[in-house]
């Protein structure tokens, strides 16, 4: 992945430059650590305490904006009493549950460090890792992402499906997805800007991470299970959701799959013709079968619905796109300092 020749990207400064044995950059002393959390009360505070003295022992000027995605429990009081024990603890409150790509979003648009770190709040990405991060930062990486060595954490349907849609994922998109990467990297302040720059609403975060491109490692990690033994904040439709958007963010063939359908299917038909013209001309007509009347209708019936039914799915998310709404709305800040880079899609409530 590291041996990819530099192209001639240099005009445009958002750019990659891929690979190259290059001297890293000099790194700035910032890091900022985004945590989306929804209903996350039970663990905030062992976070936090988890937290802490790693990113101190860091030495680095670090924060943390922690995205309130619309929890419904005491998560918001806890963040309040973090930001008051150490300001360097902030918040940004949804006014909803906007969904944890959104918040990620959010986050994103919010860090203000050279390095920013994303992970989750229940404590699956061991807070150890960031030290390997931030070294391999400072060797040059732009990104690096947490890998997971396993999927042991989730039950075994859920794994199933992960790995058949990912598998789907590369075959329909041509974006290959590092094995196991999720959310838990860092990101160089260059990568921040570009992601910054991606106003999508439909968001599929480790699309665009891939997308986006620069010099990435990945660093395995095994995922312990939740904290708190509870389960996943992810409900089974949320996931069919995120799967749906994955694939139509990045992905046209399930439009397109459907003019070779027709190209099958009116072949068949044509062939179907063809034995008609003959058996009449050699043994003379007879009443047609009914069955095959019916069988035809229907498959063809189904077909078209199907095919409606993907368009309509596109066309609902061209829908979502030009209705422009903001991606998210805050209802609060706590101690945040600067407003998001992705301000369009931020407005503040009752500003
Ligand atoms: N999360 C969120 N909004 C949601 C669902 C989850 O911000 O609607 C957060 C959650 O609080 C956690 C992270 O996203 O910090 C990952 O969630 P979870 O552990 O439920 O997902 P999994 O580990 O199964 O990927
Ligand atoms: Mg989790």
């Amino acid at each position: 992945m590291l041996n990819t020749p530099n192209t001639a990207h240099d005009t445009n400064p958002v750019e990659p430059v891929i690979g190259k044995a290059q001297p890293a950059r000099a790194r700035g002393r910032a890091l900022s650590v985004v945590i989306p959390c929804f209903n996350e009360e039970k663990g905030i505070e062992a976070l936090i305490a988890h937290l802490r003295p790693i990113l101190e022992a860091t030495a680095l000027d670090w924060d943390v904006v922690f995205i309130d995605d619309g929890s419904r429990d005491r998560t918001r009081e806890l963040l309040y009493k973090a930001h008051t024990t150490d300001p360097r603890f902030t918040a940004v409150c949804f006014s909803r549950n906007f969904g944890k790509e959104i918040a990620v979003a959010a986050g994103l648009g919010y860090a203000k460090g050279d390095a920013v770190i994303i992970m989750d709040a229940d404590l699956q990405h061991p807070p150890e890792l960031i030290h390997t991060f931030i070294a391999k930062w400072r060797e040059g990486y732009d990104i690096v992402y947490g890998q997971r060595e396993d999927r042991d954490a989730d039950s075994p349907v859920r794994r199933f499906f992960s790995r058949g849609f990912y598998r789907m994922f590369e075959q329909m998109s041509g974006t290959t997805l590092p094995d196991g990467a999720g959310d838990f990297r860092l990101m160089d302040r260059q990568a921040v800007d570009a992601m910054n720059r991606m106003s999508e609403r439909a968001r599929f975060n480790k699309g665009l991470y891939a997308w986006i491109g620069f010099k990435s490692t990945g660093v395995k990690f095994v995922v312990p299970p939740r904290f708190d033994g509870g389960g996943s904040r992810w409900r089974p439709r949320q996931l069919w959701r995120f799967a749906l958007d994955g694939l139509m963010s990045f992905s046209t063939v399930p439009l397109r799959i459907w003019s070779y359908m027709g190209l099958f299917v009116s072949g068949l038909a044509f062939g179907y013709v063809l034995f008609f013209l003959i058996k009449t001309l050699v043994f003379g007509a007879d009443v047609p079968g009914f069955p095959t009347l019916i069988i035809s209708v229907l498959f063809l019936g189904g077909m078209q619905l199907i095919s409606l039914g993907v368009i309509g799915e596109y066309l609902g998310r061209i829908y979502e796109e030009v209705k422009n709404r903001p991606l998210y709305l805050v209802s609060e800040e706590i101690g945040v300092t600067r407003p998001p880079q992705n301000r369009r899609s931020s407005d503040r409530l009752g500003a």
